[in-house]
């Protein structure tokens, strides 16, 4: 079945992955029908669109959703960088609308979330899972929305608490413990997104590694987000969601 025609607006439009989604819309078929940044006005613009994709500021999520839930309009936030205490404010919000909330919109990135639940679950304690990624050094954030995602599949299915994420290490830290969770962000040059989760046991390491070369991978599947949460009644989805892999 063809998707509906739809008129897309693009919050953030003017950053990387704001260019990045209104060229993946072009490609689709989607129109947009408005992009706004810092100072435009968005609730006027909302109006006459029929959903919004956000990759803008997690400061602006808040006022951005608040405008979609008065105007009843879907929502894709792609915007990263919330911590875990705003995401749970903030979900009570998004349900009020169909809204796609996903940390990475790549099929390659949503196939490592499984395969790395899938690792969790059959390697036992006795393999140290470690989570290392690196994104050029323009990200605001760390670690990024993908690896906090990697990381909370790996604690629930250790069923560890988050006071077991080790960020970083310096200093006389002692052995590592059985149930430490080591996260490391590394940041420089022009890097889209790079992901690993290793699990190291004595004889063996297993590394489950995704590298985005291109943004596009992120935006298009933002704007495939957006054609599936039109029909959606309201609540929060995931793009495993989306791509039916729950
Ligand atoms: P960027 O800095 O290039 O662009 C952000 C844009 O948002 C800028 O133009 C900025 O002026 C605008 N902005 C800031 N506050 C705003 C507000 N209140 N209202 C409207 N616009 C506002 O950043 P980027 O690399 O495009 O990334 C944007 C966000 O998307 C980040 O949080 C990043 O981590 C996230 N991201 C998510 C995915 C994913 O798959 N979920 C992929 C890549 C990036």
């Amino acid at each position: 079945m063809k998707p509906p025609l739809l008129s897309v607006l693009v919050n953030g439009s003017k950053g990387r992955m704001g260019h990045a989604v209104i060229e993946a819309a072009t490609a689709a078929g989607v129109t947009v029908g408005a992009a706004v940044d810092v100072g435009d006005d968005l609730r006027r613009a909302m109006t006459s669109c029929d959903v919004i994709i956000d990759f803008s500021s997690h400061a602006a999520t808040r006022a951005l959703l608040e405008t979609a839930v008065a105007l009843r309009k879907p929502v894709v936030i792609g915007t990263t960088g919330h911590s875990a205490a705003a995401k749970s404010e903030l979900r009570p919000l998004a349900a009020q609308v169909p809204c796609v909330w996903a940390g990475n919109f790549s099929i390659g990135v949503n196939l490592l979330f499984a395969l790395t639940r899938r690792a969790a679950a059959v390697l036992d304690d006795s393999y140290d899972v470690e989570v290392v990624e690196m994104h050029h050094r323009f990200k605001k954030d760390a670690p990024s929305g993908t690896a906090a995602r990697l990381l909370e599949i790996i604690l629930a299915e250790r069923k560890l608490a988050a006071d077991a994420l080790r960020h970083g290490r310096q200093g006389i830290t002692g052995e590592r413990s059985r149930s430490e969770v080591g996260v490391h962000a590394l940041r420089g040059g022009d890097v889209v997104g790079d992901h690993t989760v290793l699990f190291a046991a004595l004889g063996e390491r297993l590394e489950l590694t995704h590298k985005a070369s291109d943004r596009g991978i992120f935006a298009r599947g933002a704007v495939r987000a957006a054609q599936w949460v039109v029909s959606r009644p309201p609540g929060v989805y995931d793009m495993q969601d989306v791509l039916g892999l729950t």
